[in-house]
């Protein structure tokens, strides 16, 4: 099976359990790069920027044995079958392009995933490894921590998101008791807290579900 429909499969919540580390890494690469497209133009800055001033080819298709062997027989040939996307050199880089992603078993059984920003990676538990809203929400990490060093930007982005939400949202993350130990532990921001709220908002998800941990039962007492 190829990346593509691996990434497919898995969108419809196939299983991925045939595949090895480095074709895991590859499904989660092709489908990061395309959420980012569609969720996160505001966390990457690319909705701020004027236009796109260089392209780049997201490396997704570029993991198989034969399209190696493509590409050494015929590398123009190749180059006009890959995935493009913008970037965009006149802001900070941000984007998920270069992250690596591995599904891990954790001593705690009650972690869902993991970013680790120092390595540029992600880990996903197995037992939620088809989960959109567990890989968007380690997603958010990833922007979040690479947001942390472009504090004037992430101001921005903050406002943005703030005009982004509701007021029964904002509600909801403001009452909501939790939140000190919530930044605490989970180094949940206000920025990844409201991205997730956006991204449920965007999925059709109910709040709370993006940030996890049966949370959106906690989020619907806040509001009622
Ligand atoms: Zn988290």
């Amino acid at each position: 099976m190829g990346i593509e429909q691996a990434a497919k499969a898995w969108i419809r919540g196939g299983s991925i359990e045939n595949l090895t580390e480095r074709e895991v890494d590859a499904v989660f690469r092709y489908l990061t790069v395309n959420y980012e497209l569609r969720y996160f133009n505001d966390l990457t800055l690319a909705k701020f920027a004027k236009s796109p001033l260089t392209w780049i080819r997201t490396t997704a298709e570029s993991m198989t044995e034969q399209d190696e062997k493509d590409f050494e027989s015929n590398p123009e040939e190749w180059s006009k079958r890959q995935r493009w996307i913008t970037c965009y050199s006149d802001l900070p880089s941000i984007g998920i392009y270069g992250w690596k992603f591995t599904i891990q078993e954790f001593e705690d059984r009650s972690t869902n995933g993991k970013c680790i920003p120092e390595e540029r990676a992600i880990a996903i538990a197995p037992w939620v490894k088809n989960r959109k809203a567990v890989l968007l929400h380690e997603m958010a990490h990833a922007y979040d921590h690479q947001l942390s060093k472009f504090p004037v930007y992430r101001d921005y982005v903050m406002v943005d998101l703030y005009k982004s939400l509701g007021e029964a949202d904002w509600k909801r993350i403001m009452n909501y008791e939790g939140w000190v130990e919530n930044a605490r532990e989970l180094r949940h921001s206000l920025l990844i807290v409201a991205k997730c709220f956006l991204l449920d908002k965007r999925c059709g998800w109910k709040p709370g579900t993006c940030l996890g941990y049966g949370r959106e039962e906690e989020y619907e007492r806040v509001l009622s």
